[in-house]
């Protein structure tokens, strides 16, 4: 059975690339019936920022991403936390010592600072590695602090990457890692191999920064007799073409994007696209229709530009297809806190559906309803309607009866009035709609068109703002 792992650490916020991973291992165990496991490393103690475990299991529970076993918490499968499963660490590193495979080492930081060269980096010198069994058992009985280092046998290493290939990396290039850290606790390099192993996974997907691992981790399996799992690794996610998407630089977190109005449907959709393409052109896709579809021969290598004006287009089609009374629960509060007047919010709502990009476009795209704002008299100028300021103000002259006029104020009527009206003068409907267009929103663009408005304001209103065209244009 196919078994995947999202392993973060919790560093207190959810990067887009960390998601696209928990993503595409989700994908890929569902798409074969298989299970993808949460697992928080959290064994760097100095790292650990507070809440943050929290922020990954909400982001993906939002995002959809669930996982399929953990720990019961309250009715629901809580995350594997690393840090509770310490000791079978410390078991597994003995064993790696009892087969020579690893070794204590006592130096203490003034010696491993004594290593460093001219830029700050030390390789060990395997010290420790010639000390004698009853050396080491005297340190141990003693309490010398200790820490369990990896021994690197000589040769070389090869593995394929199911995205970069093949690769080889000469042994003597690594270096004797630490397995154990002198508080008990694995490194992040050795849990990983522990858990992945124990928790049965297949495939693991990751950020291509842990590529240069992978030898190390690979000697860890042959050095226990286990198998070795599928290796994904995934190229980052940019900004542009030379610096990574970065929490400085922001719009690098699922939240950020969230606080700008996005769906979490859509930011997963729109992610799933950052280094993966489906063998169609398919671009809008169900979470289902993602497990159907997905395959990782459909990833690449080349780095991922995150481009935030796709992920808009992404978002608005979702917003179209979106049932309007969930899309309405989300719009109301907005609208209703820039429009006080009695107007049809809901239909407001139905205007605005199909025209934003996200959310938080709705407030500019209304903000003429409440009050006409000021604008230019240049907005009457169309050169495809072939009108202008003058033509205008004849246009808006002489529809002023036409409204007065008009007993029943809905769209239609409204709509049928000025197609009549634009008949009576000789002009296009169009050429005449847009100066009506103009002053009742005093705006270049908006949700709806004249008649709509007309309806939307009722004839008083109307009429005003007319009026204000009139006087302006004048
Ligand atoms: N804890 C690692 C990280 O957050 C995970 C790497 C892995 O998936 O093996 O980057």
């Amino acid at each position: 059975m196919i078994r995947t792992r999202f392993a973060p650490s919790p560093t207190g916020y959810m990067h887009i690339g960390n998601l696209r991973t928990a993503l595409y291992e989700y994908l890929i165990a569902k798409a074969n019936n298989g299970k993808f496991i949460l697992r928080i490393e959290d064994t760097d103690q100095e790292r650990l920022v507070e809440g943050a475990t929290d922020i990954i299991y909400k982001t993906l529970k939002m995002a959809g991403i669930q996982h399929d076993e953990g720990p019961d918490i309250g009715g629901e499968y809580g995350p594997y936390i690393q840090s509770q499963r310490k000791n079978d660490y410390l078991e597994y590193a003995k064993q790696l010592v009892e087969k020579g495979e690893a070794y204590y080492c006592f130096c203490d930081k003034d010696r491993l600072d004594s290593l460093k060269g001219d830029e700050g980096i030390a390789k060990y010198d395997r010290h420790c590695l010639s000390l004698s069994k009853e050396e080491i058992e005297q340190k141990l009985k003693d309490n010398v602090p200790f820490v369990i280092r990896q021994k690197i046998k000589e040769g070389k290493t090869t593995f394929i990457d199911e995205v970069y290939g093949e690769i080889t990396v000469e042994n003597e290039e690594m270096e004797d890692q630490i397995l154990i850290k002198s508080d008990g606790l694995p490194t992040y390099n050795f849990a990983n191999v522990i858990d992945d192993h124990l928790m049965d996974i297949t495939h693991v997907v990751r950020g291509s920064e842990y590529l240069s691992s992978t030898p190390k981790y690979n000697l860890l399996y042959d050095a226990f007799g286990w198998d070795i799992p599928t290796y994904i690794h995934l190229p980052p996610v940019m900004k542009n073409q030379s610096e990574k998407l970065s929490k400085r630089n922001g719009d690098a977190s699922f939240q950020d994007l969230i606080d700008k109005g996005y769906l979490p449907e859509a930011i997963v959709n729109y992610i799933v696209l950052l280094g993966w393409s489906p063998s169609d052109n398919q671009e809008i896709f169900t979470l289902d229709e993602l497990i159907q579809k997905f395959d990782i021969k459909g990833l690449s290598k080349s780095p991922a530009i995150f481009d935030i004006t796709k992920l808009t287009w992404v978002n608005s089609e979702y917003l179209k297809k979106m049932d309007f009374d969930a899309f309405f629960e989300m719009a109301e509060p907005i609208l209703k806190e820039c429009i006080t007047k009695p107007y049809n919010i809901k239909k407001i709502a139905e205007y605005v559906k199909t025209r934003i990009g996200t959310i938080n476009d709705i407030p500019s795209m209304v903000d003429f309803i409440e009050e006409l704002p000021e604008y230019s008299t240049e907005l009457y100028i169309h050169k495809k309607n072939k009108v202008d300021e003058s033509i205008c103000l004849d246009i808006l002259q002489k529809s002023i009866p036409v409204f007065e006029n008009l007993e029943n104020w809905d769209n239609e009527s409204i709509y049928n009035a000025i197609v009549s009206f634009a008949n009576e003068i000789g002009m296009k409907n169009a050429a005449v709609l847009w100066p009506i267009r103009t002053a009742l929103s005093g705006k270049p663009t908006s949700p709806c068109g004249a008649s709509e408005m007309g309806e939307l304001f009722g004839k008083d209103e109307t009429l005003t703002r007319l009026k204000k065209g009139i006087e302006k244009l004048s």
